[in-house]
């Protein structure tokens, strides 16, 4: 078996790969998964189930909806202003990478953008930190885990505004305190489940406040109308999702995980402070535990490195383009034996070249 540390689409437990081979097959009386239709009643016990344990494992308070869309958090960059800013409003944005340039990018389609701060000049290698955000925003949006550069924001910034996130690719991975935010969104495909399912989970009383007409696709509102059946939805993608939303509770949920992703975290920082050959990229107050990106003091041994340590199975460890050198994404279902695998990887690599 390989140690996946890729980035996302990424590893889930091998007990869901398994259960969701077995539905491909016979889902249900002799049905695939894959060509049941979605308005079934056993689909439809699959969509409430996944609502209800998103809802029960970051303890969504009610007066949210939980939604089901597809688009990827791309689409979301759109949805967002489109259902949230007005013409003439300013919405505030926090540009902490690629992803949040992204999402301002699309917003400045729709109304005004206020970069409150950015950390681009510095490669984005940490956080910003002092910035004000003008009580007339629109919203505020950020990016909460930096799936590039390896930074994450753990606090919510405070603000007088609503409050939208971009959690791709650390929803589920730690207590969120859900009241703090109007709008979540992620891509399924870490901490959730395959890719080509979206999650949103939208506070009802933002919605319906701009004068708009959103195409029914893109507004949230069709889709909370709909229980998230406003077409067919990504089936497949909802199911896998749903057995590993299930294998997260029977782990004990959010706050479990949260304490392993701490240890994965803390074991491999550890080994990139210690060991000569490497060092990390980001501010280390900022470092993330989802995704550390680190490099080597000798950039000559990067492609020798990479190369045993894809002998000893660890695969989907290089740098994003960007920020080269080596990125570790370490998502829930990344077991603690597979960095530490990667530690003693680094370990043996040293005294290789001692
Ligand atoms: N936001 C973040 C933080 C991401 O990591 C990604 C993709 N990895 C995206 C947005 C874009 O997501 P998608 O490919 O689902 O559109």
């Amino acid at each position: 078996m390989k140690h996946n540390f890729g980035a996302g689409p990424c590893i889930l437990p091998q007990e869901v790969f398994k259960q969701a081979a077995q539905a491909v097959l016979d889902f249900n009386d002799g049905l695939s998964i894959l060509e049941i239709s979605h308005r079934t009643t056993e689909f439809e016990a699959v969509v409430a189930e996944a609502d209800k344990l998103v809802k029960e494992l970051l303890n969504v308070p009610s007066g949210y909806s939980v939604l089901f869309l597809q688009g990827g958090a791309s689409l979301q960059f759109a949805m967002v202003p489109m259902n949230l800013l007005g013409d003439a409003q300013t919405a505030s944005y926090l540009d902490t990478g690629v992803w949040a340039t992204k999402a301002l990018k699309e917003a400045k389609l729709i109304g005004n953008v206020n970069v409150v701060a950015s950390s681009k000049d510095a490669n984005y290698t940490f956080i910003p930190k002092d910035f004000e955000i003008p009580a007339d925003s629109a919203y505020f949006h950020y990016t909460s885990n930096n799936t590039i550069y390896g930074t994450e924001l753990f606090e919510v910034p405070k603000t007088g505004v609503p409050v939208v996130c971009d959690m791709s690719s650390d929803i589920m991975s730690r207590v969120i305190d859900v009241s703090q935010f109007d709008l979540i969104y992620a891509g399924a495909q870490k901490n959730v489940g395959p890719a080509g399912l979206t999650i949103a989970i939208v506070k009802d009383e933002i919605l319906g406040k701009i004068d708009r007409k959103i195409p029914s696709m893109l507004n949230y509102q069709s889709h909370i109308d709909n229980g998230s059946m406003y077409n067919t939805p990504p089936v497949f993608s909802i199911y896998v999702a749903l057995l590993n939303l299930r294998w997260l509770k029977s782990k004990g949920g959010v706050a479990e995980i949260e304490k392993e992703n701490k240890q994965k975290a803390e074991a491999l920082y550890r080994e990139i402070d210690r060991n000569p050959l490497f060092k990390g990229t980001c501010a280390v107050e900022d470092r993330s535990r989802m995704n550390v990106c680190f490099v080597m003091e000798n950039a000559e041994l990067e492609k020798p490195f990479l190369k045993y340590a894809e002998e000893q199975g660890i695969v989907g460890i290089k740098g994003h383009r960007s920020v080269g050198g080596f990125r570790a994404s370490m998502y829930n279902a990344l077991p603690i034996t597979s960095v530490h695998a990667l530690v003693e990887a680094m370990q043996i690599f040293e005294e290789q070249q001692a």
